[in-house]
């Protein structure tokens, strides 16, 4: 199966992805990770990344979409979660002809609905847990540029919610319940 996860910043994406990870043999493609590896890379590509994912805003098209062109090569047996991507109208395009390229079919797409004000508060939240674990937190990790995230999830994202609604193949869940709610929802729509 290959699925989309949909949502706003701190939605829980990620969590949901790993779980589907280790219990389905899928492979996560967050564009968010990759571009996290790349910014530690030290190139002049990663140091660009670093400033826009540090104010919380979107990086080119160009740079997600060729990201992952280079993992659907690959392949996955057990299909794939695409994470954070794609997050403009110009990826989801882009995603379509990849996977028509690639023959790869679009079984779901899953949009993780949740408040706004409860996601600004996780994600202080998960930056506050983060520095009291003795860890780093993720830069983009604090009041300000979770705002602007959300900003740019609301002006360039959210429209993906009726674009994938028209192609017909939209599934809300409700991202407020627990972590093992959201699974059971989540597996209740993957295997019907
Ligand atoms: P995430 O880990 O998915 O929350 O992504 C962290 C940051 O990486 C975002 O705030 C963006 O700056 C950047 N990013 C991740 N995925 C994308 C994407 N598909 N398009 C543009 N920017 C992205």
């Amino acid at each position: 199966m290959n699925i989309i996860i949909l949502g706003p910043p701190g939605a829980g994406k990620g969590t949901q992805a790993q779980h589907l990870v280790e219990t389905r043999n899928m492979v996560q493609l967050s564009t968010g990770d990759m571009l996290r590896a790349a910014r530690t890379s030290g190139t002049e590509m990663g140091k660009i990344v670093a400033g826009v994912m540090d104010r919380g805003e979107l990086v080119t098209d160009e740079i997600v979409i060729g990201l992952i062109r280079e993992q659907l090569e690959k392949g996955s047996e057990g299909g794939f979660i695409f994470d954070g991507f794609p997050r403009t109208l110009a990826q989801a395009d882009a995603l379509n002809a990849l996977l028509e390229e690639n023959n790869i079919a679009l079984d779901a797409v899953i949009s993780l609905e949740v408040d706004d004000e409860v996601l600004v508060q996780r994600v202080v939240n998960r930056a506050k847990e983060a520095v009291a674990a003795g860890k780093e937190a993720r830069a983009d990790d604090n009041e300000e540029s979770m705002r602007t995230r959300l900003m740019e999830y609301y002006k360039k994202t959210s429209p993906l919610i009726g674009y994938y609604y028209a192609k017909g193949n939209l599934s809300g869940i409700d991202g407020l319940q627990s972590i093992e709610a959201v699974q059971s929802s989540l597996a209740a729509v993957l295997d019907r």
